[in-house]
């Protein structure tokens, strides 16, 4: 008989995107693997991981804040994450930190573990008592998960400094994101949000070769992909596309409900100065041609966007381009950020910065101009019938998500005699009303 002893403990912190979750959630099934426990306090774990972010200088001051509290609190402390691949700024704020690795790396984080806090030896404890579950551990719900399909970014986008903390794109193979999905869904996983740095890239790295989907050839392609995803009878909703041409073999599997008519396609601006500037992928004039086409195909299409005001030399003219595309694009979700220097990309280097309170006032004009077109776009909902996927149940009823609403980041469907929907089920409701982000629906 197997003899047990007192696990050890690791506390983790995760901090950042949908990325990073992806990230935390394979270092903590492979903890829960080697039999270790996971604590949700500091002082109840003998170590404590934190999972940073390094993308804006608020989320390095957050990471750095996060790691000196469980410093403080706890004292062992391996920090992983994005801010990680700059270790200097982290060793150098918290040099008592025992290792710094970064992203995307849960062999270093491992290794750290196992060299501050070793391991039950495998007579101490048993994989099969030790139950991780099969789909591993997620952060998220229980009824959707983010699907991370590709490391990386072959773009250099003079904004961004993710490229150099996480290399060029290297697309992962086919058949195991088809098996995790799989698992996934196996779960109880009803909805699958596919991330990346540039989803519309998959397999570009690998030249499209021809991987196995449960021994079928399949090539490495987006369109391939959606389509295997689209078998398995579960929303697939695609983050972070850009609008190259390969994208629209992605509407016919939208028009016959294989996957969700959504599509998160960061543009960041629409002056063509300013996108050579911002060194970003895609051509903008003919965005509007492509959104067009796209509308015919699949007219139900959600298009969400982010943009960014305030870059380095942005003229008031260019800045009411960006409104004027806004007009003409009538997108259904826009999300807005003022331009905030991140340490260590080129953008910084360009002449004409702008006054914060400049880049935050056009950030107000723009949230202020889309409203209307948003609003506009729900009015045309009411008197609809859709489906919707409940996220919460409460004493207003449920609330939940349409086609239209990815987590967290879009609006809701606000279901209000809903109290009898359980999280994670289906449900068809009529659309009865809307204020600028969110719908009110009744059962239908
Ligand atoms: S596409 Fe541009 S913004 Fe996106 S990760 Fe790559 S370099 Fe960064």
């Amino acid at each position: 008989m197997t003899r047990r002893k007192q696990a050890p403990t690791v506390g983790f912190v995760s901090l950042g995107c949908p990325k990073a979750t992806v990230d935390a959630e394979i270092i903590l099934t492979r903890l829960r693997t080697e039999g270790y426990e996971l604590s949700s306090s500091y002082d109840g774990a003998d170590l404590v991981i934190v999972n940073t972010c390094g993308f804006i200088d608020a989320a390095v001051e957050e990471s750095l804040e996060t790691i000196g509290e469980a410093l403080d609190e706890n004292g062992k402390v391996i920090v992983t994450g994005c801010l990680g691949a700059k270790g200097n700024i982290v060793r150098a704020t918290h040099p008592k930190v025992l290792a710094v690795t970064g992203p995307h790396a849960a062999s270093e984080v491992m290794a750290a573990v196992h060299q501050h806090l070793p391991p039950l030896s495998p007579n101490e404890h048993d994989p099969f008592v030790d139950l991780v579950p099969p789909q591993g551990i997620k952060l998220t719900p229980e009824h959707y998960a983010y699907l991370k399909i590709s490391e990386g970014c072959n773009h250099r986008c003079s904004f961004c400094i993710i490229p150099s903390l996480r290399g060029d794109l290297v697309s992962r193979p086919i058949g195991e994101i088809v098996h995790e999905a799989e698992k996934l869904v196996e779960a109880g996983v009803k909805e699958l949000l596919i991330v990346s740095q540039d989803t519309s890239a998959y397999g570009v790295d690998v030249k499209y070769r021809t991987g196995f989907v449960g021994g079928r050839p399949v090539k490495t392609k987006l369109v391939d992909l959606a389509r295997e995803l689209g078998l398995l009878g579960v929303w697939v909703r695609m983050h972070y596309v850009y609008p190259y041409p390969n994208v629209d073999e992605l509407l016919p599997l939208m028009a016959e409900g294989k996957i969700l008519p959504y599509l998160d396609v960061p543009l960041q601006h629409a002056s063509p100065r300013i996108l050579k500037l911002m060194k970003r992928p895609g051509d903008i004039e003919k965005t509007l041609d492509r959104i067009a086409a796209w509308r015919t195909v699949v007219p139900r299409l959600t298009i969400r966007s982010t943009f960014i005001t305030g870059f380095p030399g942005e003229t008031e003219q260019e800045f009411d381009q960006l409104l004027q595309f806004l007009d003409a694009a009538e997108l259904e979700r826009v999300g807005c950020f003022a331009y905030s220097p991140v340490e260590g990309a080129s953008a910084n280097a360009l002449p004409g910065a702008l006054p914060e309170a400049v880049r935050e006032e056009r950030r107000a004009r723009l949230m202020a101009h889309q409203e209307d077109i948003s609003t506009r776009r729900l009015e045309q909902r009411i008197g609809q019938t859709i489906e919707v996927l409940v996220d919460d149940v409460d004493d207003e009823g449920a609330i939940a998500r349409s086609s239209a609403d990815a987590p967290e980041i879009d609006g809701v469907v606000y279901v209000t005699d809903g109290h009898e929907l359980e999280i994670g089920q289906f449900a068809t409701v009529t659309v009865t009303d809307c204020d600028v982000h969110d719908l009110f629906a009744t059962l239908a």
